[in-house]
């Protein structure tokens, strides 16, 4: 299969769809973004990289970082936090807190902001300098130091961090957040503010392709069951409450972030980066899942 072409085909095959979304607004440094701009990176298990569109430029991951923050402590969540957080789809949107209620004070998912911020509270314990080992831990499995974080980003959101706010203080209520909110917040901004290109994000992905062990840093990120768990939890979590048509269209598991990225891995084969900041109401980069069902489709094959 010559990923080159496959991609270049896929790339302007959506071209030509013209579709149309909206930019985030919501965190409004966010919004300022070319929404023109498209790129797809494609990264095989020997580590070479295909690439088409603006592939190599840098874009604000977003969500896409609590696939990373959730790997720095799997082992941990192992023997006990996964009492603290569960591993359900929660078919609601991503900043939820109404679920919250009803689940006690444990989150639905890793990938859903509440969940997130249990993650990032997790590593503030771990951590004395969490924002640091978590930049450094993407650097790594990048097998590059391509990780900065966009400082207009990351005070853009913190101005704006209401729900999240309200959020932690909900699961401290529930006896499910040991520190600092503000001190945990910092954290959870700066690495939703962090940004990298299609081409690092898809290497920092490669390891869920290569049953945990990472080609870029040299070593096993997870242990290959480890590295199957979380690939389970992207394919029934990644994509907020449209997982199931993510599945259903694109059949890989996924984590999109509403900087319109979205890094997906096909196990045993490749892992993959698409970016374009136009996102559907569910909050999905319109032309990214598009993106990604064509090259499935082409290929045909997924999980499935
Ligand atoms: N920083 C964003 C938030 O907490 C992340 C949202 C996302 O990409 O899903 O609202």
């Amino acid at each position: 299969m010559d990923y080159q072409e496959l991609i270049e085909e896929v790339y302007h095959e959506v071209n030509k769809l013209e579709l149309k979304g909206k930019v985030a607004d919501y965190i409004p440094e966010l919004a300022k973004v070319n929404p023109d701009q498209f790129g797809i990176a494609l990264v095989d298990l020997e580590g070479k990289v295909y690439g088409v569109g603006d592939y190599k430029t840098p874009f604000s991951i977003q969500s896409i970082s609590k696939v990373h923050t959730l790997t720095m402590v799997f082992h941990v969540f192992n023997s006990k936090l996964w009492t603290r957080v569960n591993v359900e789809p929660s078919g609601n949107p991503f900043n939820s807190i109404a679920q919250l209620e009803f689940e006690k004070g444990i989150p639905r998912n890793p990938f859903i902001n509440a969940g997130a911020l249990v993650i990032a509270d997790a590593l503030t314990s771990k951590f004395e300098d969490p924002k640091t080992q978590i930049i450094n831990f993407i650097n790594d499995i990048s097998g590059d130091k391509c990780v900065s974080i966009n400082e207009e980003v990351r005070i853009s959101e913190l101005k704006h961090s209401e729900r999240n706010i309200a959020m932690a203080y909900f699961l401290k209520a529930y006896d499910n957040f040991d520190n600092d909110v503000q001190e945990v917040l910092e954290t959870y901004v700066s690495q939703c503010a962090i940004e990298m290109s299609c081409v690092d994000l898809a290497k920092s992905f490669s390891f869920l392709a290569n049953d945990g062990y990472s080609i870029f840093a040299k070593r096993n990120i997870v242990t290959e069951s480890n590295a199957r768990r979380i690939n389970a939890l992207m394919l029934t979590c990644g994509f907020y409450d449209e997982s199931g048509e993510f599945a259903y269209r694109v059949g890989l598991p996924g984590k999109s972030g509403v900087g319109g990225g979205v890094g997906a891995v096909m196990p045993h084969k490749f892992s993959v980066a698409v970016w374009s900041p136009e996102l559907n109401e569910k909050g999905n980069s319109v032309k990214s899942i598009k993106a990604l069902e064509l090259l499935t489709d082409k290929l045909k094959f997924s999980l499935f």
